[in-house]
């Protein structure tokens, strides 16, 4: 990996110090970056953590590393799973395929944290950014219009560093959070985990083993996702006390869970853990100059593959509201939006996620045959599949209450396929005759695409969302009027 440059000075004032480099903080850093944003990125953490965590990276979220440059990287280092499955043994219930989405990454991409972490890690210190290793905040006093932090070195010295504003990306246990006094309301269910990553004798591959499969039995649940690298991922509910399963544990779990048939033989494992998901969400998300992003905004069940995905996408949405404030393209009340547009995916992430861990993992046998029995009556219902397909790919995540009603609605996703971004630049989309090459506004704040049979001019913001539909077709007056068409 590229050196990081000045990884050991850290300054006494910055724009933005964002504390925590785990996925949220790196991506928030590479797009601050990209878009030339002055920030510090600290992290208490000698480097990256091994180990297992999220293991897949939704569409939604390579849409946006694709506008800083990751995208690519990412998908060459990962494996391509079509979807997701609920299965009793062998039947399939229902089957979530990724195929038909509307998206250039028509996936879910099977890659553990740590390489994407690496992958993004490597792109910030390409963009000339760096993470400040082994730098511990301590907490943060007011110091209008922001904050003065305090920050530990390495070495126990401790540093006070002002910022503008600082996002704490600092995870579940943020400090940011508690210093703020922002509360994180929410639950811890009881119920206990075991995962191992394992590496299976080869043979009894099924028509969707490139699915994640939610194994749903009277003898309870199983989850098997492939990983990169030939791994198998196993999740399973244990009882309390229960430790790190081990290479017995797993093919008994296989045996009475998962497919039937002749026993399936673990001839590695790579990582085995018990843990307890809790279900919170931050009552804000923006406490005047700080921020919070990831899971120190939200967290909940890994089920489903979603918050890693959505502490990224956290990261892509704040990114562009900070840069067009200090470029002093937009008022500071443009940043309320962040709170406004986000808060309200995170809690219905955690509904959803909650209410299927919930489903997924009920005792009694019949309650579970019921189940199933639903669940395979609804896969036959036309639709249901394709949403949610969408939904676990976060192709749906809309910021807007208005019902669609067939127009362009501002706040819903654009997709690249019909819009194709330029990086972190806002695009106006006109009808006409596809050119090759970008034009731009004159001073560059706008990419200009022209698009045959567009039924009317679209402005993107640069994370993806649609702005406004039907502006004037000039690109020099929607770039001077951008700020009407920031969110409200
Ligand atoms: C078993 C398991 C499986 C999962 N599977 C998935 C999945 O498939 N898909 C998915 O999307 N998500 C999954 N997740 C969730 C995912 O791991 C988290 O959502 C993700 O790590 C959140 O990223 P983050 O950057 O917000 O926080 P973190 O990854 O927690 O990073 C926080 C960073 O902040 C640093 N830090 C903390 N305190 C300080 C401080 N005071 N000063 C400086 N630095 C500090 C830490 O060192 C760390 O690097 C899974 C989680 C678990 C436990």
């Amino acid at each position: 990996m590229p050196k990081s440059p000045a990884a050991h000075s850290l300054p006494c004032r910055t724009d933005v110090l964002i504390s925590g480099a785990g996925p949220t903080g790196l991506v928030l850093a590479a797009s601050l970056r990209r878009l030339g944003v002055d920030h510090v990125l600290i992290d208490r953490d000698a480097g990256i953590q091994p180990g297992s965590k999220a293991a897949a990276v939704q569409p939604r979220t390579l849409e946006y590393l694709d506008r800083i440059g990751v995208g690519a990287a990412l998908v060459e280092r990962g494996k391509k799973g079509r979807g997701f499955c609920l299965r009793d043994r062998d039947r399939t219930l229902l089957r979530a395929c990724y195929d038909r989405l509307d998206t250039p990454h028509p996936y879910m991409l099977l890659a553990s944290q740590q390489t994407t972490e690496e992958v993004l890690a490597r792109r910030l210190v390409e963009l000339g950014g760096a993470v400040h290793r082994e730098h511990r905040l301590l907490g943060f006093i007011a110091d209008f219009p922001g904050v003065t932090a305090t920050v530990a070195g390495p070495d126990g010295a401790v540093h006070a560093l002002t910022a503008r504003y600082l996002v704490g990306c600092d995870g579940i246990y943020s400090t940011v959070r508690t210093a703020a006094g922002v509360a994180f309301p929410g639950d811890s269910p009881e119920q206990l985990f075991a995962l191992a990553d394992v590496r299976l004798a080869p043979g009894r591959q099924t028509t969707t083993s490139d699915d994640a499969a939610f194994y749903l039995s009277e003898a309870g649940l199983l989850l098997m996702s492939p990983l990169s690298d030939g791994l198998h991922r196993l999740v399973a509910p244990v009882a309390a006390g229960t430790s790190a399963p081990g290479a017995d544990d797993v093919e008994r779990l296989l045996a009475t869970r998962g497919p039937a048939g002749k026993r399936q033989r673990v001839l590695e494992i790579v990582a085995a853990s018990t843990y307890r998901a809790q279900e919170r969400v931050a009552e804000q998300f923006r406490a005047g100059p700080v921020f919070l992003a990831g899971d120190a905004a939200h967290t909940h069940s890994p089920a489903g593959a979603q918050g890693m995905n959505t502490g990224m996408q956290d990261a892509g949405n704040l990114a562009w509201k900070l840069h067009a404030v200090l470029s002093g393209a937009a008022p500071e009340t443009l940043l309320d939006s962040y709170h406004r547009e986000r808060q309200p995916v995170a809690a219905q992430l955690v509904a959803l996620t909650s209410q299927f861990a919930r489903i997924a993992t009920l005792a009694d046998p019949a309650a579970s045959r019921r189940r199933n029995a639903l669940l395979a009556a609804a896969a036959a219902t036309p639709g249901i599949t394709d949403w949610l397909a969408a939904t676990l790919a976060q192709l749906d995540i809309a910021y807007t209450d208005e019902p669609d009603l067939g127009h362009p609605r501002p706040g819903t996703r654009v997709s690249p396929l019909a819009v194709p971004p330029d990086g972190l630049r806002w695009t106006l989309a006109l009808p006409g005759e596809p050119r090759r090459g970008i034009t731009a506004s004159r001073r560059g704040e706008l990419a200009v695409r022209y698009i045959r049979n567009l039924p009317t001019t679209l402005l993107v913001r640069p994370d993806g969302h649609l702005a406004a539909s039907g502006v004037p077709g000039d690109p020099a007056t929607v770039a001077e009027r951008l700020g009407q068409y920031l969110p409200r």
